[in-house]
């Protein structure tokens, strides 16, 4: 494995996007040195043809150098499970948690409405994220089709064996649980940010989750009923009267390795 300081060697960022049908299939986001960018488009070209809900008939990788001065550092967000009894057990423990987090509970339970629905207009998975008003639960995302997509982060070396190694002892080393938790770490930077909700839309990935500053990375055994294609994600802004753009711009271009991993374990049974 390739040893790197974000500050010494020039770092580029790695994005896939797969669409099949015209709709989002995949994407995926990574930065790294030159000469991992090789293997790693192949290993994101192979994840586009593998994908669950179809085959890639489009894959798009980008590839674009970062400025070092432009990358910043940063900490995930400490993890731990909520066990539940079942889907609707998950989503009402998570509504809890996000009302907690200072979300208005019309906004939570629209923005739960909306990812069960399909938050693209006309029901489809959205190639980002909704971007909600916490408390009128306004839609803010220029575009609902697309969505704000988070983009420019991942672990550095170090951190990823780390990672790997302690979610592994938990039996929960997989890409779902480790890209999220690098995307909630970027998401739980954002000045207003007060809550992330997600479930995947992977028909055979039904655990999910909620981000919040205070709380963590908190996921909820499930989320959604097995087989369920539709999933998706929603960032709750308190907006206070800051810029959308600027927020907008953080989490799709400004560049974030992440060093240094949270605490991780902890499971407590949901009870209601
Ligand atoms: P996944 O966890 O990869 O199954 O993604 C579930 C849903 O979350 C996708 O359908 C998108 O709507 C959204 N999503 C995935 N990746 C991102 C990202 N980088 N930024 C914002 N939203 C994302």
């Amino acid at each position: 494995m390739l040893i790197f300081s974000a500050m010494s060697r020039k770092l580029y960022s790695l994005r896939m996007h797969a669409t099949c049908e015209g709709g989002h299939l995949s994407g995926a986001e990574r930065l790294a040195v030159g000469e991992e960018l090789e293997g790693l488009a192949a290993a994101l070209v192979r994840r586009a043809l593998g994908h669950p809900k179809g085959t890639a008939d489009a894959i798009r990788l980008t590839v674009e150098a970062l400025s070092s001065a432009e990358v910043r550092t940063g900490r995930l967000p400490d993890l731990r499970t909520v066990a539940v009894a079942d889907w609707r057990a998950g989503r009402a423990a998570a509504l809890r948690y996000l009302v907690e987090a200072g979300v208005s509970r019309g906004a939570a339970r629209e923005a739960m409405e909306a990812l069960a629905r399909g938050a693209a207009p006309g029901g489809g998975s959205m190639r980002g994220a909704m971007l909600i008003d916490a408390e009128s639960g306004a839609r803010l995302e220029p575009d609902p089709a697309r969505g704000v997509r988070v983009s420019r982060m991942d672990l550095s070396p170090k951190a990823r064996a780390e990672l790997q190694q302690k979610l592994g002892a938990l039996g929960i080393d997989n890409a779902h649980v480790r890209e999220a938790l690098v995307l909630a770490a970027k998401v739980l930077l954002v000045p207003g940010i007060v809550a992330e909700l997600c479930w995947s839309d992977d028909p055979d990935y039904t655990t999910g989750y909620v981000a919040t500053p205070t709380a963590g990375y908190v996921r909820f055994t499930e989320l959604k009923p097995l087989g369920e294609e539709r999933g998706g994600r929603a960032f709750f802004l308190k907006r206070d009267g800051r810029d959308l753009g600027a927020v907008i711009e953080f989490l799709e271009r400004a560049p974030l390795l992440i060093d240094e991993i949270g605490d991780l374990g902890g499971v407590t049974v949901w009870e209601g």
